[in-house]
């Protein structure tokens, strides 16, 4: 077997993988285990989607953390791919500050001062490093390349980078750096792929997942995005309450006794579509269910939406294209509908057939804008920005790294 990209993807409870032929980019691998210290279970499948593995890891095989998640991949991997050898390891990091606005190899100065930022990714960050310094020790000497969710944005004008804080504020980071940007960067390249006419043109991105949030993108570049210094701003999501008043929380903390650590654990865990509709964070049951809260809660979501794309379309100074990715924006028909429904004034007249049949395509022939449904990608993405590290002269040619198997690294 030719040489692999190992990506991995360290969440809060979770590590995603995917293996990738360093040469063609072909997929030989992908696999998630979730439930990390609670019920993890692994799924692996192979490149074409057949399921290699699924396997509740109990007793003996319960994971704990992500050093035992990646022993328990790495293991599968040896098992399943006995010739699959390593060359390079790609991480997902949200945060990349100020500094980072490209993929970098990991060293132990970049670790340190990926750690810096810990405080503006508290719930993030740790995990993504965590991923990093497991990685390390399973593939000693084998490059670990960060792929950051925030790079994507760091050419934003200051009218969209910034608060109206004090400027000592924005001076020392505190500003709108926006996320996702492994998936709008995928995104921006499969549109030109199937819509090169649009490679110039004022974009909108919707990203909605578990996580969601909405990019401007003009000459493919962003913009704006509608998450700020946190994955907290913007749009609501499975957890999260998206744009809130600030008033709010100085309201929670002097009247409701909370502290940070409160409000935290409320604002990222227990707000969101799951706190509004009191049933679910997950968009299937809202859809699924009858009860009047779950409408309220799914209407609330698409409007911020349609808020957005006013907004958005406004910093654009107008739209040619919008396109839905994400776990709902590839798979709520009905959330797309309700999102472009009665549009026409801005020039968006959706094909409800092919919206409802699934198609890349969603707009009519007709409409002034464009409405796509594209797949993203942000494992391939990892795996393209580590293949182009490896490539850079000065970052790792002539190391003499030759790649490992997983068997050899324990
Ligand atoms: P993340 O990567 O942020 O964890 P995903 O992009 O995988 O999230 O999206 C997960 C969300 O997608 C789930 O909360 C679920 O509500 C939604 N989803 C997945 N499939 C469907 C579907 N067929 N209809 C509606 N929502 C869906």
């Amino acid at each position: 077997m030719s040489q692999q990209i190992l990506t991995i993807n360290a969440g809060s409870s979770s590590l995603k993988f995917a293996i990738f032929d360093a040469d063609s980019m072909d997929c030989t691998a992908i696999g998630m285990i979730d439930g990390l210290g609670t019920d993890p279970n692994f799924v692996m499948k192979d490149g074409d989607g057949s399921k290699l593995l699924s396997d509740m890891l109990e007793g003996d095989h319960f994971v704990a953390d992500h050093a035992g998640a990646l022993r328990t991949v790495l293991a599968a991997i040896a098992e399943h791919l006995p010739e699959a050898r390593i060359v390079a390891v790609g991480h997902r990091v949200v945060h990349g500050g100020l500094v980072h606005s490209a993929p970098v190899v990991v060293d132990n100065d970049i670790l340190r001062q990926l750690a810096d930022l810990v405080p503006l990714a508290p719930l993030h960050q740790p995990h993504n490093l965590s991923g990093i310094t497991a990685a390390k020790a399973a593939f000693p000497g084998v490059p670990q390349v960060a792929c950051f969710d925030t790079a994507f944005h760091r050419a934003h004008p200051f009218v969209n980078d910034a608060f109206a804080l004090p400027r000592a504020l924005y001076d020392e980071g505190v500003r709108r750096y926006g996320f996702h940007g492994l998936s709008y960067e995928y995104v921006t390249g499969k549109l030109t792929e199937i819509a090169p006419d649009h490679a110039g043109d004022r974009i909108i991105i919707c990203h909605l997942g578990s996580g969601a949030s909405m990019c401007a993108l003009r000459h493919g570049r962003s913009v704006a995005s509608t998450m700020g210094f946190s994955a907290l701003d913007g749009l609501p999501m499975g957890t999260r309450p998206g744009q809130i008043d600030p008033g709010v929380l100085l309201y929670l903390m002097d009247h409701k006794g909370m502290d940070a650590q409160a409000i935290s654990n409320l604002l990222y865990k227990e707000s969101g579509m799951k706190g509004l509709s009191g049933i679910s964070n997950d968009m299937r049951d809202l859809e699924a269910s009858d009860d009047p809260q779950a409408k309220q809660a799914v209407d609330y979501f698409v409007s911020s939406i349609r808020r957005e794309i006013g907004a958005m379309t406004a910093v654009l100074g107008g739209l040619d294209a919008i396109v839905f990715c994400g776990g709902i924006g590839e798979n709520s028909r009905t959330i797309r509908q309700s999102v472009l429904a009665d549009m026409e004034w801005l020039g968006i007249e959706i094909d409800r057939e092919a919206n409802r049949e699934g198609a890349e395509l969603i707009s009519s022939g007709g409409s002034l804008v464009s409405a796509f449904v594209i797949r993203t990608n942000e494992e391939l993405m990892i795996a393209r920005h580590t293949a182009e590290c490896l490539a850079r002269p000065t970052s790792l040619q002539n190391t003499g790294l030759t790649g490992k198997t997983p068997a050899q690294s324990y």
